[in-house]
């Protein structure tokens, strides 16, 4: 190299900590954790931290969806929610999976319904810890695991350190369940061949998301705006522009808006609003409170929707094309809007 020509940077932990971390464009999806070959990154109070020596692989670089999104600068057309095979809506026709979801209960059944016909072996999915505010990535092995992370969760979550376990424990047909920046990460991963990721990941089911909370100022909100503290929750919901939240006494709502100070930071840089990255993406707009709106992308996504409806095991109605741009629309209002108020991503200084 003459000395005149620019020196390349190292991609390191260094250039994720100064590109993506310390600016505050971080989701804590847990993809660097996992990915790191040596162990040094850990995720502590949702943020990344480097707790050994970096061999400046550049895989936590590479994975991270800022980084790529600040390298790339990708447009996002205002009015379009990503690819789409087919659209239905409804709800689950398990009455027990129903009442212990958030809204139709789709995601759960068909889990569980691959689950039972072997199709998967394995779900990467959030469970609880002490309360329902309080996410926990989990690898589920067992329907009773897959049932028991049912409930919607509202706070940031990195539920992709979990995907080592998937390859430790030998797990080989896994359905993964994530927010749009967990898919967008996890399909780096897969492009990269990391972790075997590509050919264990066989579904990955994406859920709409407008924005995720810090745990901690959440819980202030729901405490000192409702009374009431997170152990008392039995079930939470969100649709209409609130969140409901059920406790032995009742059923109390707050306005999604009211909630905007514990906005995490990193979530004001999302464009992603219908998980554009997964096989299939479910969500409840457009559709009654008590059942979900679902979007399948690819042939994966329709493969793993059939097990379940050719079961009989779904209570949906097939929109015909004619009508998506009818039944989409408050979808792609919300996906609009999202671009529209998200802050833009400063380029990457140098990669
Ligand atoms: S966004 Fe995900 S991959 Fe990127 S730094 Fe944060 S936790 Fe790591
Ligand atoms: S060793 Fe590789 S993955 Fe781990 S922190 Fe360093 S660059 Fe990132
Ligand atoms: S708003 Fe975007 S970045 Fe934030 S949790 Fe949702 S999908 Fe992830």
């Amino acid at each position: 190299m003459s000395n005149t020509e620019p020196r390349k940077r190292k991609r390191n932990f260094a250039m994720l900590n100064r590109e993506v971390i310390k600016p505050g464009y971080c989701v804590s999806c847990g993809g660097c954790e996992a990915v790191c070959p040596v162990y040094v990154i850990s995720i502590e109070q949702l943020k990344p931290k480097l707790v050994g020596a970096c061999i400046s692989c550049g895989a936590c670089v590479d994975i991270c969806l800022r980084f790529k999104q600040k390298v790339e600068q990708p447009k996002y057309p205002a009015d379009e929610i990503g690819p789409i095979l087919e659209v239905y809506t409804g709800k689950t026709k398990d009455g027990d999976i129903h009442s212990r979801s958030q809204n139709g209960g789709i995601v759960t059944t068909l889990l569980l319904t691959a689950m039972k016909k072997g199709k998967i072996d394995s779900a990467l999915v959030t469970g609880h810890g002490n309360d329902l505010l309080s996410p926990v990535p989990m690898l589920a092995l067992s329907e009773f695991d897959i049932r028991k992370s049912s409930k919607s969760k509202y706070t940031l979550n990195p539920v992709l350190i979990k995907l080592p376990s998937i390859k430790l424990s030998n797990k080989k047909k896994v359905a993964t369940v994530g927010l749009p920046c967990h898919n967008e990460t996890l399909t780096n991963m897969m492009d990269m061949k990391n972790l075997g990721a590509d050919f264990r990941v066989k579904y990955k089911i994406g859920l709409f998301c407008m924005s995720c909370y810090e745990p901690v100022a959440f819980r202030d909100i729901i405490s000192k705006s409702l009374g009431i503290s997170a152990p008392d929750l039995t079930k939470t919901d969100c649709a209409r522009g609130k969140f409901f939240f059920e406790h032995p006494d009742g059923r109390i709502d707050i306005k999604i808006k009211e909630c905007g100070g514990a906005k995490a930071e990193g979530c004001k840089y999302c464009q992603d609003f219908a998980a554009e990255f997964a096989d299939l993406s479910i969500g409840n707009i457009g559709v009654d409170d008590d059942s979900n709106i679902i979007l399948i992308r690819t042939e994966a996504g329709k493969e793993l929707f059939e097990f379940a409806l050719k079961d009989n095991l779904l209570d949906v109605k097939k929109i015909d094309e004619g009508k998506w741009e009818e039944t989409l629309a408050p979808a792609v209002k919300l996906s609009s809007l999202k671009r529209k108020i998200a802050k833009a991503l400063a380029p990457i200084e140098s990669a």
